[in-house]
């Protein structure tokens, strides 16, 4: 019998689909971002040879997104635009759920969803199964590469007319440590207003985050006491 989930069972079951994963993960999702701990259940999977097979159906994808999908080995990405449907099945089970992948983990919405194991509803499962075959087939491959993030290699690159070599200058704009939007460059205010407001009602300066405050890229052990990349750091330290 498939088994009705609510959004906490919904994220449960998302999660242990790609744990599980032992040759595909197929994710259908309208919405390509990813939470990172998504991103690092998939990074995961791609080391144990898994192939990680996405649609999805909206590009609005922030340059770090883009650079961690690229950095997914074995990833199969494609496009198809009239895509509303969220599914997520890996050899043996399935979830067909309205929760969206960057959804996933962090979600204060109402959701629910249905899991369906491959071993006791077949029929079930197979004909999902064909039918996100028939969308992918009507789908666009996509080719996502990891673009020069920016800043430090325009400058470097940028030699004066006396032939001296400009040293990387600090950049005007940075990343918001959790929500990754845009915001000034100022590592002593790595958030934005509204994710600033949420983390001072702790005020844990080691709570973790998600990216780097100046190349927006997703960093382990990033927190407000220290809000860049070891790479970063050295960069703005050599100033
Ligand atoms: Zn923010
Ligand atoms: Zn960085």
């Amino acid at each position: 019998m498939a088994e009705f989930l609510t959004t906490r069972g919904t994220s449960h079951h998302i999660e242990s689909i790609i744990m599980d994963a032992r040759m595909k993960v197929v994710l259908v999702s309208p919405f390509l971002q990813l939470s990172k701990t998504l991103y690092e259940r998939l990074k995961d999977a791609t080391k144990r040879g898994v192939v990680i097979v996405i649609i999805y159906g909206k590009d609005d994808l922030k340059p770090n997104e883009k650079n961690s999908l690229a950095e997914l080995k074995n990833l199969e990405l494609y496009f198809h635009e009239n895509l509303h449907a969220k599914c997520y099945f890996n050899e043996t089970k399935m979830v067909i759920t309205s929760m969206n992948m960057y959804q996933f983990s962090e979600n204060n919405n109402r959701e629910f969803g249905i899991l369906i194991d491959l071993k006791t509803e077949p029929d079930l499962y197979k004909k999902a199964e064909n039918e996100v075959k028939s969308i992918l087939e009507h789908s666009d491959n996509q080719k996502i590469h990891k673009q020069e993030r920016n800043y430090f290699k325009e400058k470097i690159n940028n030699t004066d007319p006396g032939g001296f070599k400009k040293v990387p200058q600090i950049p005007k704009m940075g990343y918001c440590l959790r929500c990754e939007g845009r915001i000034n460059f100022d590592p002593f205010k790595p958030y934005c207003r509204e994710c600033f407001s949420t983390w001072a009602q702790f005020e844990n300066p080691y709570y973790n985050e998600s990216v780097c405050h100046c190349c927006g890229e997703y960093t382990d052990n990033i927190n407000m006491a220290k809000p860049l990349c070891a790479k970063c750091a050295s960069k703005i330290q050599a100033n």
